[in-house]
């Protein structure tokens, strides 16, 4: 094929991914498409990839896309009319503890919500569906019938086939070399000429950091990731197993030992295993090994004395994995994101450029990827909520050194359990608060938000502050006496939470009241008052959730999440018109919340503010003799004020709000204290799976205000219609956990919800879950069940309104 000059989109990169990427495309009717690929498809991590495709994931987001793309592949090779060998032999995951039982149940739990139907087994079970394994010391495990192995290349050229068919183009042996930006478009540049288009993907694989080099000069970033090593084994024929398999006329399941960290599975009538190490391999990263220019088609040498732990383990689990030695060695490059999670949607600060890369699990998530790649680009807004591979929530403190620490951290740990109370310790201390020292050495347990350490609770001496301790679902634990304490101050005295990294912005200009009307549902406040706003997309469903505080007629600081500073910038910055000013002043400013009732009486003493000043108002003054914004508001649902400050001067009034007598608190009890009032968090509760009317946030909607915005149609018809989901808080009878995000909720025999977060109130002494429940089900008084890692636990459906200070008399004191 002769390179065309023009396309509509140029996706960059002929993987699974990128390949998936553009038969989607040509799916939803973009066929004026084209792919490039430096050699032939697959020639990247491709090709040699396990083939290994998986559902589970404890992400609901990544269960979503794994699911789609295991449903495409099943019907892939007869839509397309491309042989696929496909083998869904289904697959057993080994649990070695109690604890890893309940993430079975807790993504059985996810799994069933999303039509699959996974199973808990018991030892037994799991030797009836493998029986050539030991399982004595097994406590139990789960089942996936839908789990398997599909041929990588195939499922890519099948796509490929179906992306030719409906007239998209793909160009092999293209290398692309660099891009540029000419007219509002984009020329694509490779050794055979240039492409003129208006979109373009990078999906190059493990070159995706070096493809996001060329888009530094228009507002990029090097993409985060690092390029781990990952290597199997194929053994030769183990006569044992062909007998078997003829016998029983079936393949072995994939075997995942997740606690020894490897999977086995049946490859014809031999073993393949892969373990995931902890003495992993980055490469690529020094000297003496640079990134090579080309590495299509080729692997790294055998280093099978890493592996020498996991093979014996595995022997003893499958003894007939002994019986014969290693035919084939695969060692082959994998890019590692800095949380394991792929890269796909908007490249972050630059326009028209989308990401779709960085897989460590690429066969089973591309069919997936390519539907919300496609999806972001041809609709701007995907059907699932995909912030857990959106490349926005990594910012501006990925550097090389991260990358690959957090790499070596989550490769070595892949299969790990994610446990609420523990925090991962690579690449930590990325970005500091001005009193960090202060709150460690007051025993702080840090936590990473967005690069920026908070304390998640603060240690007493003779707490166990260990990683191990962390190591649990459960409730109780070293932290929770603290916790409690903290609250209770907060409920009768006043504690002061530091609170680096909060994202802010300021907008400034003619207009720009009127412009941010336009954009959120609800009404703006006057002068010198705050309010939340909302900004839904198109469909009505929410994209975030700001803080706005406006300073005069056009002047306003917008105030959102640490996590969300580069997604709700670039929200602003895109529709932003001329003549108005939008800067980032995240790194300007910290922020202390002080709260509790004698919050005004410790103020009256540092501060010059005028603290008779109502709720949601705000104003400049001085705490401890530095200049401060001051805002009445209280996310922990007490009297309270933030406390904005300078980095330099935030150690001074730190200090004197300590000197006050105020207790410090940590992240974990601001998250009860605001579950008891029914606050949301961003991407826990406030989705864009959800519209505003669902998330129960009507009050911020103002469908009779003059000016249009964004999803106001969508909202009127729902509003006329009536919603399909309600928000509800439940009061949970928990056990010893309370409910986890996304934790089924029942009524009877069908799963009418689910939980978005969950957690105890040290205030009210109940275990609280928000949730999102079917309309029909969400009425006060509704008794319904939660499913806790498998246990069905009973919940009330609450009035509507907080649990705690229902009138908000306390927050107006
Ligand atoms: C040993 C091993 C086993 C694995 N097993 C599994 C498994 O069982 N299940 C699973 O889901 N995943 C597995 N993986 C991971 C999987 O291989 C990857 O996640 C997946 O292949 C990534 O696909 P991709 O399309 O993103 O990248 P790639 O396949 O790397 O494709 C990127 C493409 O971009 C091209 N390219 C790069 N730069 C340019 C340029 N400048 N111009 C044009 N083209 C360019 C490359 O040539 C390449 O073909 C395994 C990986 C390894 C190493």
């Amino acid at each position: 094929m002769s390179l065309p000059s023009t396309a509509r989109v140029v996706i960059i990169g002929g993987g699974v991914v990128g390949v998936s990427t553009l038969y989607h495309l040509a799916r939803a009717g973009w066929t004026d498409c084209l792919l490039l690929e430096k050699n032939e498809l697959t020639a990247g991590s491709t090709w040699h990839a396990a083939g290994n495709c998986p559902n589970f994931s404890a992400s609901w987001a990544v269960m979503n896309m794994q699911r789609y793309s295991l449903q495409l592949y099943r019907g892939l090779a007869e839509l397309v009319d491309y042989p696929i060998n496909y083998h869904v032999t289904g697959a057993v995951r080994l649990a070695h503890s109690d604890a890893r039982m309940r993430e079975f149940e807790r993504v059985a739990s996810m799994g069933r919500h999303q039509g699959l139907e996974m199973k808990i087994c018991t030892p037994e079970e799991l030797q009836a569906y493998h029986p050539f394994m030991e399982t004595h010391d097994l406590a139990g495990g789960l089942w996936d019938p839908l789990d398997g192995d599909i041929d990588p290349a195939q499922v890519t050229q099948a796509m490929a086939k179906g992306a030719r068919d409906l007239g998209a183009r793909i160009a092999r042996f293209t290398p692309v070399t660099g891009v540029r930006r000419e007219g509002g478009e984009w020329i694509v540049e490779t050794d055979q000429g240039e492409v003129r288009c208006e979109i373009v993907v990078n999906a190059a694989g493990y070159y995706a950091r070096r493809v996001s080099e060329w888009f530094l000069p228009y507002g990029g970033r090097l993409a985060p990731a690092a390029v781990m090593s990952h290597q199997y084994f194929l053994t030769d024929e183990i006569p044992e197993l062909a007998a078997w398999t003829k016998e029983a006329g079936r393949k072995l399941p994939i075997l995942r030992d997740v606690d020894t960290s490897y999977y086995l599975r049946q490859d014809k009538n031999g073993l393949n295993l892969g373990p995931y190490e902890p003495n992993c391999k980055a490469h690529w990263i020094t000297e003496d090994d640079p990134f090579p220019e080309d590495f299509s088609f080729q692997l790294y040498p055998d280093d099978l004395d890493r592996l020498e732990w996991h093979i014996e383990d595995a022997m003893a689990r499958v003894p007939i994995l002994g019986t014969q030695g290693v035919a084939r060695n695969i060692n082959g490059p994998i890019p590692y994101a800095p949380d394991g999670h792929p890269m796909i949607g908007p490249m972050p600060g630059v326009p028209n450029a989308f990401e779709a890369h960085s897989f460590t699990f690429g066969i089973a998530q591309g069919g997936g990827a390519g539907k919300v790649a496609a999806e972001w680009i041809t609709e701007g807004a995907t059907e699932w909520d995909m912030w857990a591979c959106d490349p926005r929530r990594f910012t501006d403190y990925t550097d090389r050194e991260f990358c690959i620490d957090k790499a070596m951290e989550v490769y070595g740990h892949e299969y790990a359990m994610h446990f609420p109370r523990h925090s991962w310790p690579a690449a930590r201390d990325r970005k500091m608060s001005p009193v960090d020292a202060r709150v460690r050495s007051l025993g702080g347990q840090m936590g990473s938000y967005n690069g920026w350490e908070r304390a998640n609770w603060f240690a007493q001496p003779g707490d166990d502050t260990s990683e191990e301790a962390t190591q649990s679902w459960l409730r109780a634990g070293p932290w929770e006496p603290r916790i409690r304490e903290e609250c209770e101050a907060v409920r009768d005295g006043v504690g002061v939470l530091d609170l680096p990294g909060f994202s802010r912005f300021s907008l400034e200009g003619t207009g720009a009241a009127d412009w941010l009307r336009s954009r959120i549902a609800g009404a703006l406040c006057r002068v010198g008052r705050m309010t939340l706003a909302y900004f839904p997309d198109e469909r009505g469903r929410i994209l975030t959730e700001m803080s706005v505080l406006r300073h005069g007629e056009d002047a306003f600081t917008l105030i959102t999440a640490a996590s969300a500073q580069w997604h709700d910038f670039e929200l602003l910055k895109k529709h932003l018109p001329e003549g108005l000013s939008l800067v980032d002043r995240t790194r300007e400013l910290s922020t202390l919340i002080v709260a509790g009732p004698k919050s005004r009486d410790l103020l009256e003493g540092i501060s010059t503010a005028d603290l008779s000043l109502g709720w949601l108002t705000h104003q400049q003054a001085e705490v401890a003799g530095k200049p401060v914004l001051m805002v009445r508001v209280s996310y922990a649902g007490e009297l309270g004020w933030e406390v904005h400050a300078s980095f330099d001067d935030m150690p001074a009034i730190y200090d004197a709000v300590l000197a006050g007598g105020a207790k410090p608190f940590g992240m974990f009890a601001l998250d009860a204290l605001r579950l008891e009032k029914g606050y949301r968090t961003w991407k826990g509760d406030l989705s864009s799976d959800y519209s505003l009317l669902e998330a129960g946030l009507d009050r911020f909607v103002k469908l009779d205000k003059p000016e249009d915005f964004p999803g106001k149609a969508a909202l009127l018809a729902e509003s006329r219609r009536g919603v399909a989901k309600r928000f509800a808080t439940l009061v949970v009878d928990a056990g010893d956990c309370d409910a986890p995000y996304m934790s089924s909720v029942w009524s009877g025999d069908e799963i009418v919800g689910e939980t978005t977060s969950g957690g105890w109130g040290y205030r009210v002494n109940a275990s609280i879950a928000l949730a999102m429940v079917r309309a029909d089900r969400a009425a006060p008084g509704a008794e319904l069940e939660v499913e806790i890692f498998g246990e069905r636990r009973k919940a009330v459906v609450q009035p509507e309104g907080p649990l705690w200070d229902p009138e908000n008399l306390r927050l107006r004191a």
